[in-house]
């Protein structure tokens, strides 16, 4: 299903390009051929995640929020990855009003532009759209159980107001839309104390400092690579369906769990701290993944270990210390 390499040159636009899932989107897209414009506000993105594309004739960055009407660079795209909006929960709950606009406004803006263009729009959503799941594990059909009024709404509501106004205008102007839900994405380029806990840990971990595990650590996470949830999106786009389509990896961990497994894997002999878990945090968390089986021939290749090695490697190259023996 996937269209091979340099098959479509068409214009891609990719919004939150230089964050962490959308620099790595960029690169795939231009691995296959495409003509990418990369948008960001660089509200929590990072311009270094895309410097190795600066000499990149097929690649054009342009700093723009998307609440705004789109720059008329972006009149040609013939696709439409929508990536903007601050994932972090530690970040957005400081921002709320932003993240809220992110997902609505700016959401709204894109697929106006997706219509003028004739353009398929990907919206990237999350599992944060099931809240603090009732059902386990999270299938598509769940409608989610989702404290509209907490710290967490300005996001959850947020992604779940845009899947609805995707499907509003597939439903009202024939739109070609795709869904994605994205359970906890890591990998290399996540921002070192942007306070998830992949990067806190591995931080933590390398620096020799206590690992802050919230809560009795028993709560749990599904953890994809990142590499996996971009195939995963590539795909979506590729195909026909609209969604919404799970993507992450259905392997369960709990945090303290995950807070072994990057002690042993950075060799350190940090200690473990307990923090007062945040409110609304969800209890646990894996996705079903049949629907993206069968629709996109999708499931994730890379073990939690492999993982983490890639991305502790990258977090040793980013705070400069020297690779880590002993690992296992
Ligand atoms: N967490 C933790 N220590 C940290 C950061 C997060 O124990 O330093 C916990 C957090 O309470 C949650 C889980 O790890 O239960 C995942 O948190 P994250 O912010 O990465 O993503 P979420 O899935 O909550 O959006």
């Amino acid at each position: 299903m996937s269209i091979p390499p340099t098959a479509e040159p068409g214009l891609v636009l990719v919004s939150g390009a230089a964050g962490f899932v959308g620099s790595h989107l960029c690169d795939a897209l231009l691995r296959r051929g495409h003509r990418v414009l990369g948008l960001d506000n660089l509200s929590t993105g990072d311009r270094a995640h895309l410097a190795h594309l600066e000499q990149e004739p097929a690649f054009r960055f342009i700093e723009h929020d998307i609440t705004e009407p789109p720059p008329a660079a972006a009149e040609g795209a013939r696709r439409i990855f929508n990536l903007a909006c601050p994932a972090s929960p530690a970040w957005y709950q400081r921002r709320p009003i932003a993240t809220l606009l992110a997902s609505t406004a700016g959401t709204w803006q894109l697929l106006q532009l997706a219509r003028r263009n004739a353009a398929p729009l990907l919206q990237v959503s999350t599992s944060e759209v099931y809240g603090d799941p009732q059902q386990h594990p999270q299938q598509e059909s769940y409608w989610g159980h989702v404290n509209p009024i907490g710290m967490r709404a300005c996001y959850d509501e947020g992604k779940r107001a845009a899947e609805a106004l995707c499907f509003s205008c597939r439903q009202e102007w024939g739109l070609s839309i795709r869904v994605a839900r994205l359970f906890n994405c890591y990998g290399p380029r996540l921002t070192p104390g942007d306070g998830r806990v992949v990067s806190n840990f591995i931080v933590q971990a390398l620096r020799g400092e206590a690992l802050t595990v919230y809560g009795d650590g028993r709560q749990t996470r599904s953890f994809c690579y990142v590499d996996d949830t971009v195939d995963g999106l590539l795909r979506l786009m590729d195909g026909e369906h609209p969604g919404p389509i799970n993507i992450g990896n259905p392997d369960e961990h709990t945090v303290m769990a995950l807070a072994q497994r990057v002690l042993a894997l950075t060799g350190s002999d940090s200690a473990l701290v307990r923090r007062p878990l945040p409110p609304d945090d969800p209890t646990r968390r894996r996705p079903d993944i049949d629907r993206a089986q069968r629709e996109l021939g999708w499931a994730p290749r890379i073990s939690l270990d492999e993982g983490l090695r890639h991305t502790i490697a990258y977090f040793e190259q980013c705070l400069g210390l020297p690779a880590r023996a002993g690992r296992q």
